[in-house]
């Protein structure tokens, strides 16, 4: 089988397609043939050498979706030939097969897509992680998607309105803002524009603010995020690109809260919560990724500039 493999930390271009043996599956463990794989921000981190990483060689990537190619002993919940998508791997998600333990491994429901299927387990995992999990958020709360527009801020629009929320989300293009719309926000924001976050006071009840904020980027906008807070406001920090300033005073006059989170900090019982979650979702329609991109798998290199730059519009996907 064909997989990115990367022998060395740096740039983009370690990434490189390599032959490697097919996987066996052990006792509790699944073979997946991969038809689609996610391409996430924190992929990038990795490949740089900024985040923990597996032992070198290794192939990157946590979300993929396809086909059991085998199952070892004593696995229970998919069979060989079962269409799955994963939430993390043993052996990394961009080649054409990976190894899984079984609870990396979900069904993926009639009607969804591959590509739908491998835009799940970070981007929907850390979505629902953050709303429910960290923010508590309840039915008739507001709450302020900032960075709406890519595979995160997509989800978060899709669970929020499923739950009840007024949703508030900002794209940094107009096609992004056409998306943020189409998904269901109420309200829809240009975070480049001046004085945008003057709106989101004005879009709330006596300009009393959101009761939550998702937040991709915290250090650019934490300290402004403060001020538009709603008493007993939460801010959940999910992307950060680096240090910001804030005056905590914008906290002790609201009883606010900043909530960091990392979808990697949940527990397997929080991850089976999330996972049962996004079944229900996908069942009754309320849940449906957005693919803005598709590459060939040998593009790898391609996918990991075209995340990080601006005018995200949902999913990248690699096709193995
Ligand atoms: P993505 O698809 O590239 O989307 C990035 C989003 O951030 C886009 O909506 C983008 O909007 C928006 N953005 C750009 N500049 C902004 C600004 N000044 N203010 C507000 N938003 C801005 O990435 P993603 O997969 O959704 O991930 C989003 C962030 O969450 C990344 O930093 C990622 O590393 C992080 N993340 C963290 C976890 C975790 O476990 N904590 C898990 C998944 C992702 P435009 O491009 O339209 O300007």
């Amino acid at each position: 089988m064909q997989a990115i493999r990367i022998h060395e930390f740096g740039g983009p271009e370690v990434m490189r397609l390599e032959e490697l043996p097919d996987l066996q599956p052990g006792p509790g463990q699944v073979a997946v043939q991969l038809k689609a794989v996610g391409v996430n921000p924190v992929d990038t981190y990795i490949r740089a050498g900024m985040y923990p990483a597996p032992p070198l060689p290794f192939t990157p990537g946590f979300d993929g979706a396809g086909e059991v190619a085998a199952v070892g002993p004593g696995v229970k919940r998919v069979a060989e030939g079962q269409k799955v998508y994963l939430a993390g791997s043993l052996s990394g998600a961009y080649a054409q097969q990976a190894l899984c333990e079984e609870a990396h491994v979900h069904p993926l429901p009639l009607g969804i897509s591959f590509a739908q299927g491998a835009s799940l387990g970070v981007p929907y995992g850390i979505a629902y992680r953050a709303l429910f999990q960290r923010a508590k958020a309840l039915a008739g709360e507001t709450v302020l998607i900032h960075g709406a527009s890519g595979g995160v801020g997509t989800a978060a629009i899709q669970l929020a309105r499923a739950a009840g929320l007024t949703v508030i989300g900002t794209g940094g293009t107009p096609r992004g803002r056409e998306l943020v719309s189409q998904q269901g926000a109420h309200q829809v924001l240009d975070h480049h524009a001046p004085a945008y976050l003057e709106e989101v006071l004005k879009l709330t009840t006596q300009g009393r603010g959101v009761e939550i904020i998702l937040e991709m980027l915290a250090n650019v906008n934490l300290g402004k995020d403060l001020k538009v807070l709603a008493p007993k406001g939460r801010v959940v920090v999910i992307g950060s690109r680096g240090t910001v300033e804030i005056d905590p005073r914008d906290t002790m006059s609201r009883d606010a809260a900043i909530l960091g989170t990392s979808l990697f900090n949940a527990t397997p019982q929080e991850y089976a919560g999330v996972h049962a979650a996004l079944a229900a979702g996908l069942e009754n329609g309320t849940l449906r990724p957005v693919i803005g991109r598709e590459l060939p798998l040998a593009d790898a290199p391609r996918a990991h500039q075209q995340v990080l730059e601006p005018g995200a519009y949902g999913k990248i996907i690699l096709r193995p």
